[in-house]
């Protein structure tokens, strides 16, 4: 099964009894990410969670110190 990935446009071979291959022809999943791409936005997420821009669960803890 070929597949395309929506970042780089890369074609890429996927097996056809995997899960993912599944998902995407069942439509659970619209879109194909490769390996290198979603490491790499894996990476970028951790880095700006680093930065401290992102207030995810940290919010309501930093809150209840103030008080
Ligand atoms: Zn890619």
């Amino acid at each position: 099964m070929k597949v395309q990935c929506v970042l780089c446009d890369e074609f890429h071979t996927l097996n056809p009894h995997s899960l993912q291959a599944k998902r995407l022809r069942n439509r659970w999943i619209q879109m194909f990410l490769c390996k290198t791409c979603d490491e790499r936005i894996r990476r970028n997420t951790n880095a700006r969670h680093a930065t401290g821009k992102f207030h995810l669960y940290n919010e309501d803890v930093q809150k209840d110190e103030l008080i």
